[in-house]
């Protein structure tokens, strides 16, 4: 029996779990660490080559050992992997790789039927046990504790939304996630569809090498106002009502907006970050918009990802609204259950100070504080 289970080996679940270490819980005997990637890095382990250190919005430190000066040019996916891996060994965190986990159910008492209080429809009582240790099930195995703090972000649920005639498509598809270089495209005619960073950042590369249409549901915004705190502050609210009353999370750029730098500009005049709009069907040739078809061999879906939080379906944490209500890293609905680096924690700064409160949050839960 752990006292606490870290899902994830990310920015979020390292510093979980250094918080943990600190607080004398030993790993492999009152905790572990669970990773499904194949070596150190989190997510930035999977990021394409161009992404480099200098092209990145910055990596924050995790606690107790700096990340340093790398050289900007290095793709951030190695310099996080190398950083994460040396952290992983200097603090002893003994993750456990690779590992996907499955579930997380109750070790005792099955989850029952929904009680829905008949005047208003609401659930009022969803049937699971809230108070049993929780089983943390994979292919490699299973972990019983008595809690859970949940730190897989994103990255592996990619969000393809869904157009009439996708599937006609005769041409190649592939999203953000799968993304290796501009130069598999030279000579085809690209349409690239989001309206965040990512998208944008394709884009000038891709239009070095060919041509390219830029799809965005609405007219892309590039803001002028300085991206200080106070402007961090107020990303970071928005996100917090909506996941606090239980809402979807809102998209990257839904909730940061793009900055219009001196590339970005460059970009616009030179008609490469011009948006046609979004199109509104796909045909096994290209997509229609209102005003003609465009001829395409390849769609780029840059259309983000959502919380990759399927494994705690067991333990029905979402709200009819579709997202799981938090305050803070703490799930109401259940109290055994922390998520770090969820919703207004989804970037490397808020992962680290959410993988922090996560772990106080646990050691308070198992009595350790
Ligand atoms: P991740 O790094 O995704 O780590 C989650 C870990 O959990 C992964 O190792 C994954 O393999 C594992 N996992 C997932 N599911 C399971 C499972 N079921 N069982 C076991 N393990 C599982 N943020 C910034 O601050 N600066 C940037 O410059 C920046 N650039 C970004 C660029 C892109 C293209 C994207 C998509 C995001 C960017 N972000 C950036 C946001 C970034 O993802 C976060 O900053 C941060 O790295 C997320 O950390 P995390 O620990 O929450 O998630």
């Amino acid at each position: 029996m752990y006292d606490v289970v870290v899902i994830g080996a990310g920015q979020a679940g390292l510093s979980a779990a250094h918080h943990l270490r600190r607080r004398g819980l030993v790993p492999g005997v009152d905790m572990v660490v669970l990773d499904s990637g194949d070596g150190p890095g989190g997510a930035w382990r999977e990021r394409w080559d161009s992404l480099t250190l200098g092209a990145a919005h910055g990596i924050h430190d995790l606690p107790g050992l700096p990340l340093g000066d790398p050289d900007p040019a290095e793709p951030a996916s190695a310099v996080v992997s190398r950083y994460y891996g040396a952290y992983e060994e200097r603090f002893g965190l003994d993750v456990v790789r690779p590992v996907r986990v499955r579930d997380v159910r109750p070790l005792v008492g099955e989850a029952g039927d929904e009680v829905v209080e008949g005047g208003t429809g609401e659930v009022v009582d969803r049937g699971v046990d809230r108070t049993s240790p929780l089983v943390v099930s994979s292919d490699a195995g299973s972990w019983t504790t008595r809690t859970v703090v949940s730190a897989t972000g994103t990255w592996t649920r990619p969000h393809w939304p869904a157009y009439p005639g996708r599937e006609t498509f005769l041409g190649r598809q592939l999203h953000t996630h799968d993304f290796v270089s501009a130069e598999e495209f030279r000579g085809k005619h690209v349409v690239v569809v989001g309206g965040g960073a990512s998208a944008v950042q394709f884009l000038l590369q891709i239009a070095e090498v060919t041509t390219t249409t830029w799809v965005t549901r609405r007219p892309p915004v590039f803001d002028v106002r300085s991206f200080d705190q106070e402007w961090g502050r107020d990303v970071e609210r928005r996100v917090v009502e909506r996941t606090s009353a239980g809402l979807q999370t809102l998209s990257v750029v839904g909730a940061t907006g793009l900055a219009l730098t001196p590339v970005y500009q460059q970009g616009i005049d030179d008609g490469v970050l011009v948006s046609r709009g979004m199109f509104t069907r796909i045909t096994p040739a290209g997509v229609v918009f209102e005003d003609g078809e465009v001829q395409a061999d390849v769609i780029l879906w840059a259309t983000g990802f959502k919380p990759a939080v399927d494994h705690l379906a067991p333990l029905r944490l979402r709200e009819p609204s579709g997202g799981i209500a938090t305050d803070g890293v703490h799930v109401p609905r259940d109290p055994r259950v922390f998520l770090a680096g969820y919703g207004a924690g989804a970037s490397t700064i808020g992962a680290t100070r959410t993988g922090r409160a996560a772990a106080l949050a646990a050691l308070e839960r198992v009595g350790r504080r």
